[in-house]
């Protein structure tokens, strides 16, 4: 017993107990709150910045790893006491079980006995959590944050990948090389889920014949609770470790367990936890496995087949993504049938080849494979599309599925997307919405009245400050990231030395990150080269382009349009003005949304469900230039961003073979007669009256409409809350 204690005691004594004026850090580390609440992530910065940019923003590694001078310097610094102080009292706020929020009146109907579950693959809660590859990701990151804000009962399920999503690096020739890290459990706010007794909580699936065991962990998100699978243990036969190994990294039959462990495991999870949802929002396809076990349950009960999946339906919604095909999971019958072996569909009371029927849009079709979104069609009593237009397209597309209605009279909906303002508002910005807005600006972001009066009060004088402010930061970034990038390719410290001096904070900055898939046309801009070359070398007008995207890593198509881009940028006059930032992430991303004059966006009509980058950035001031697909068709008005092309659609009007050509037409008449003479039109002051005048415009027609209060209150009332039960 003695010795027992003595070890227990020197392995608390290896957490590292910080100085008591700052212990508060401890704590909030182990809440993501921090990252989107006013002064946090900069506190957490400031206790020492270098170590800060070494652990990737890591708040759980920066406590550990500040050295002990640095620390104690810091915990005697009257300012940063307040500082921490400050921030400790406001997250106690936040939490306070008592504190006023919009939920107890909004959705009053649901209680935390019974709340929303939130299934989905990846989740983008911050770059320190490097388990999303992009949008999906980033939109139910702030799905969470806001249902957190807004007080709705919500817990969220996903799987704990251990290498992540993987960490992009460009060769010198251009082309992506992948690599996958690992994430250390110890360094990250996660916490083992245990059950009463104190013992690690398991969940155990039949798949591909075997037990596989799981264990889970707890993020916590505000108030959210994000609980993750993880398969694993040493228990577990080695393949069946790696099912929670990779996201998007392996093959169908890989893809096809984690969505086993995802949908059926997280159930089994929810149940153990003694949680009994109100409803279960399947965001995207990959856990639509989890209706067929919510109907397993009632089947084992003594249920028919048929009685069960009205009881199931009732109680589950769906969130579609994409109109692209190969956003929608699919699966040989035969792989469907060796990782669920024969047991399952008996234990549903079905034949295998009725199980099959489910995810097929044509029963009986023996050619037509196993998929997701039929599943989780036939299986929901609602569906959304994430724009109104995608809600349109989606109808269309799934229209097979309802043989008595016309696409009109589809039965699907659609909430468009929208982000977590303080997530994505930089703090220069944020405090000119505090002092015009109100202090209370982010609980009042959907109140249109405000935002029209309160952008009124904010001179023009203050918002080109701060907007040129985040440029400079921006021009640093990008000099620093491509001089670390020069040195890692070992180029020669002149070219590397060259890149401190690249870029002009003055010029106009135009953005383009996003995915490089083939629909969003990465090479639409470089359509005419030379027109192109005309507009961005121009002596007193000059335009400057940054890039930054991850192929995916099957998709040598999307690799090449990467590497023809680099082979452009060799030209020394682009050089100066085109760059290609690697590994974007949530942080990259926050960089540039935060900072660039004008963001770019020329998908290929109608396959941009909703896109969510431009959102972010029109919060800060910047300007969207996009064809009118996905949200910006209910954003764009005339006064508030250029629109490329026209409203038609490939859809709507038979194939547009010139479709490329039209819309690059488009796109650099906007620029030369609209977007560049607008930006360089100055008064004597040096002020772009004109382009402010935008600049105001798009924040206060945007951000009440496509922030993520207003799309998870939409989903309150309207999915969860939804009447047809
Ligand atoms: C917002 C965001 C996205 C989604 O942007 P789209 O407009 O859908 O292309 C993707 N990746 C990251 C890192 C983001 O922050």
């Amino acid at each position: 017993m003695q010795i027992m204690n003595e070890i227990e005691e020197a392995e608390v004594a290896t957490v590292r107990a910080l100085p008591e004026t700052i212990d508060a850090l401890e704590q909030l580390s182990w809440n993501y709150w921090w990252s989107w609440a006013a002064d946090g992530a900069s506190v957490f910065r400031d206790l020492d910045p270098e170590v800060w940019d070494g652990v990737e923003h890591n708040a759980r590694r920066l406590l550990r790893e500040t050295p002990e001078f640095r620390m104690t310097r810091m915990a005697t610094d009257p300012t940063f006491i307040g500082r921490v102080r400050k921030l400790a009292e406001d997250f106690k706020r936040y939490m306070d079980p008592a504190a006023k929020v919009w939920a107890a009146d909004g959705a009053r109907s649901l209680m935390h006995a019974n709340p929303v579950a939130y299934f989905c693959a990846e989740f983008g809660i911050h770059q320190s959590l490097p388990l999303y590859s992009g949008g999906l990701g980033m939109l139910a990151g702030d799905h969470l944050k806001s249902a957190s804000d807004l007080g709705l009962p919500l817990v969220a399920v996903g799987l704990l990948y251990h290498h992540g999503y993987f960490r992009q690096r460009l060769r010198r020739d251009g082309w992506q090389e992948e690599h996958y890290g690992k994430i250390d459990t110890d360094d990250l706010p996660i916490q083992l889920v245990h059950d009463e007794a104190g013992t690690p909580l398991r969940v155990e699936l039949l798949i591909r014949g075997r037990g596989v065991e799981c264990q889970a962990w707890r993020v916590d998100v505000g108030r959210v609770k994000l609980y993750l699978l993880d398969t694993n243990l040493e228990e577990n036969h080695p393949i069946d470790r790696l099912i929670t190994g990779h996201l998007y990294g392996g093959d169908r039959e890989t893809r096809c367990v984690q969505e086993m462990v995802l949908g059926i495991g997280g159930i089994r999870l929810l149940r153990k936890l003694d949680i009994e949802p109100h409803v279960f929002h399947l965001n995207e396809g990959h856990s639509a496995f989890l209706t067929l076990e919510l109907a397993r349950e009632l089947t084992i009960a003594g249920q028919s087949f048929a009685d069960a999946a009205r009881e199931v339906r009732g109680r589950c919604v769906f969130t579609t993504h994409t109109p692209v095909a190969a956003g929608h999971d699919e699966f040989l019958p035969s792989l469907v049938e060796h990782c669920f072996g024969p047991e399952y569909a008996e234990s549903l009371g079905l034949t295998l080849a009725e199980l099959l029927d489910l995810g097929r849009v044509a029963a009986g079709d023996e050619a037509e494979l196993f998929g997701l979104t039929p599943l989780a069609l036939k299986m929901c009593r609602s569906t959304n599309g994430v724009s109104r237009i995608h809600g349109a397209v989606s109808r269309e597309l799934w229209k097979v599925l309802w043989p008595e209605s016309t696409a009109a009279e589809t039965p699907i909906t659609h909430v468009t997307n929208g982000v977590h303002a303080p997530t994505w508002v930089a703090p220069l910005i944020r405090e000119l919405y505090a002092k015009h807005i109100g202090p209370d600006w982010c609980e009042q972001e959907c109140d249109a009245r405000r935002w029209t009066d309160g952008v009124e009060r904010i001179t023009d004088e203050e918002l080109w400050r701060a907007h040129r402010l985040l440029k400079q930061r921006l021009v640093a970034f990008i000099r620093h990231r491509l001089y670390h990038a020069r040195v890692m390719h070992g180029e020669s410290m002149l070219y590397a030395e060259a890149a401190r001096t690249m870029f002009e904070p003055e010029a106009l900055t135009i953005g383009f990150a996003r995915r490089v898939a083939a629909y969003k046309r990465w090479s639409l801009i470089l359509h005419d080269p030379e027109r192109l070359m005309r507009l961005i070398d121009h002596a007193e007008r000059p335009v400057q382009l940054v890039f930054a995207g991850k192929a995916h890593p099957q998709d040598q198509g999307a690799k090449q349009i990467l590497q023809q881009l680099a082979q452009w940028k060799l030209d020394p006059r682009v050089m100066r003005r085109a760059v290609f930032i690697q590994d974007y992430d949530q942080e990259i991303a926050r960089q540039l949304v935060q900072s660039v004059d004008v963001w770019l966006n020329v998908p290929r009509r109608p396959l941009e469900a909703s896109g969510t980058s431009g959102e972010k950035v029109a919060m800060n001031g910047g300007l969207n230039l996009s064809v009118l697909d996905g949200w910006w068709p209910e954003g764009y008005d005339g006064t508030n961003g250029w629109a490329v092309g026209g409203a038609e659609t490939a859809a709507a009007s038979g194939a547009m073979p010139d479709e490329d050509a039209r819309d690059a037409e488009s796109l650099y008449r906007v620029l030369e007669d609209e977007v560049v003479p607008t930006f360089y039109d100055r008064d004597a002051t040096g002020i772009p009256r004109r382009w402010v005048a935008m600049m105001k415009r798009s924040i206060e027609t945007l951000v009440p409409a496509f922030n993520s209060d207003r799309m998870v209150q939409e989903y309150a009332r309207k999915i969860y809350l939804g009447e047809s039960k």
